[in-house]
């Protein structure tokens, strides 16, 4: 089959062998795959990955060999959690002590024309919700984990710091929720996406008063520093960034104004499924460009282009 092979940073076109199905797993035929910052940010050196990569997709499950999930769309959660160990045991299967993470570490991903999983990482995508809606799963859970960790309050002025496709899913989830929502960024074309869709925004640098709760989104190191000047003595800033560079920052106003520091990663399919069942989101335009599988190398290309929304490969 064909597949997007990353070897030492590199990423080329190839042809491997079919995935083999491992015990309680599926297979499936992965229909639309969704590039991610983090794909880029392996490129670019964040981990040590050699395979296939990708974790973002809607497919269809061409074989189950317990025969329920053959023909069902479905959408796949990263974590392969070995249910063994300190975490595991406690329910927090996305802290393994083991993990492995699909198309991240030690395991192949979807930028392919197959890819396994275990059943238990594999959940059904209703009619209503479209291939399109369906590959956003992952980060639309990234956002929604944001309201498992903090406790938002209606009254609380929340602030989303970044206006690229983490803080738009970020935003559109906690509204979704009923907070009340500024999306803080620098740039005018991608805070007008945000608009567009309804939201409130502000440049960096505009916002004033007191904000309860900032959501880091920013992509950057710096954007811890934006995170700390904006939020309020006692308020809590959520950082949902991973980069290969290091933070330089002064810790001490986090002490001062007792600042609390949460940082948040990977979160639960099902509710996003739920909020993109009941129509509550609308993620139509956070898509920008569809390649097919045979240019998936443009495709990251394109994903890497300051400012791109969301590019997705198409496997059909
Ligand atoms: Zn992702
Ligand atoms: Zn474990």
């Amino acid at each position: 089959m064909k597949a997007l092979l990353c070897s030492k940073g590199m990423v080329k076109l190839a042809d491997v062998p079919m995935p083999v199905l491992g015990l309680d797993e599926v297979l499936i035929r992965v229909k639309l795959a969704g590039i991610c910052n983090t794909d880029n940010q392996i490129l670019a050196g964040y981990r040590d990955f050699n395979g296939i990569l990708g974790h973002e997709f809607v497919g269809i499950v061409e074989s189950d060999p317990q025969g329920e999930l053959t023909g069902k769309r479905v959408v796949g959660s990263i974590t392969i959690a070995c249910g063994n160990c300190w975490h595991c045991r406690r329910d927090q299967t996305s802290h393994c002590l083991n993990r492995i993470t699909v198309g991240i570490n030690n395991r192949d991903g979807v930028f392919a024309e197959y890819v396994t999983m275990p059943r238990r990482n594999v959940h059904i995508v209703p009619d209503s919700i479209s291939d399109r809606e369906a590959v956003l799963t992952e980060p639309l859970a990234a956002g929604m984990r944001v309201a498992e960790q903090v406790h938002i309050l209606p009254t609380d002025r929340v602030v989303i710091l970044g206006d690229g496709k983490m803080g738009l899913l970020a935003a559109l989830v906690l509204r979704a929720m009923g907070n009340d929502i500024t999306v803080v960024g620098k740039h005018e074309d991608k805070l007008s996406i945000a608009t567009g869709m309804g939201l409130k925004t502000a440049k960096v640098g505009e916002m004033s008063g007191p904000v309860d709760v900032v959501v880091e989104c920013t992509g950057s190191v710096t954007g811890l520093d934006t995170a700390i000047n904006l939020v309020r003595a006692g308020g809590t800033i959520v950082l949902k960034t991973t980069t290969v560079d290091t933070y330089q920052i002064d810790l001490s106003p986090i002490v001062v104004r007792e600042i609390t520091l949460v940082g948040s990663r990977c979160g639960p399919f099902e509710p996003a499924v739920a909020l993109m069942e009941r129509h509550n989101v609308d993620l139509s335009d956070l898509v920008e460009a569809v390649y097919p599988l045979d240019q998936g190398v443009e495709a990251l290309k394109h994903a890497r282009r300051k400012g791109a929304r969301k590019v997705l490969i198409s496997i059909e």
